[in-house]
């Protein structure tokens, strides 16, 4: 399979995490998670997570100038080159999307789809409040989803308005789930 790169979007408690992994292991499609890199980087005390902990703690978005840069970065190492990206976590917001062109336009590629794992807010408060995380509060979980709600709706405009969007109704099991984002790659 050729080299892509994919955007993937979805609320907490979509299953965004589990579609990535099938997508790992049937693709080969490397996993760029924005969290994860900022959640190391705290976790090493880097320069970088020194400035990233508050924020992140406060629950607000680390500034799209470092973003910009730590995914640019990113995506110019070779495993990508060669076996393509799933990104996950980035872009947030408009202006990092409009960075994301950019950077792949530099490379002499473009952005395959942007796949929004579509799961009704009822339902993800659902599966939430089921998990039973310390953290999973009825006000926790609202506050979550409703900042999940204003960062996102831009984003989802600008992938239409890219013709990149792609809905995939996230009910059903994992498998079936999975087999709808196959199709449509
Ligand atoms: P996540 O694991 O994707 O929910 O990200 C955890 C936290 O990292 C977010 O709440 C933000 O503070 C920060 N973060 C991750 N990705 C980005 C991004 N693309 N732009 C700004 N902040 C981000």
């Amino acid at each position: 399979m050729s080299a892509r790169r994919i955007v993937v979007l979805g609320r907490q408690g979509a299953g965004k995490g589990t579609q990535c992994a099938l997508l790992v292991e049937s693709t080969g499609i490397v996993h760029v998670s924005t969290g994860d890199m900022l959640r190391a980087a705290v976790a090493a005390g880097t320069e970088l997570g020194q400035k990233a902990d508050a924020v992140m703690k406060a629950g607000e978005l680390v500034s799209d100038e470092i973003m910009i840069g730590i995914v640019a970065e990113r995506l110019a190492e070779a495993d990508i080159m060669e076996h393509g990206v799933l990104l996950d976590g980035f872009p947030r917001t408009p202006s990092q999307a409009d960075a994301l062109e950019e950077i792949l336009h530099g490379q002499g590629v473009e952005l395959d789809a942007a796949i929004n794992i579509d799961v009704p807010i009822e339902e993800v408060t659902a599966r939430m409040m089921a998990r039973g995380r310390e953290d999973d509060t009825a006000e926790g979980i609202a506050r979550r989803l409703e900042l999940y709600e204003q960062q996102t709706a831009p984003l989802l405009q600008w992938f239409a308005d890219h013709n990149k969007l792609v809905v995939v109704d996230g009910l059903g099991t994992e498998d079936e789930i999975f087999a709808r984002i196959e199709a449509i790659l």
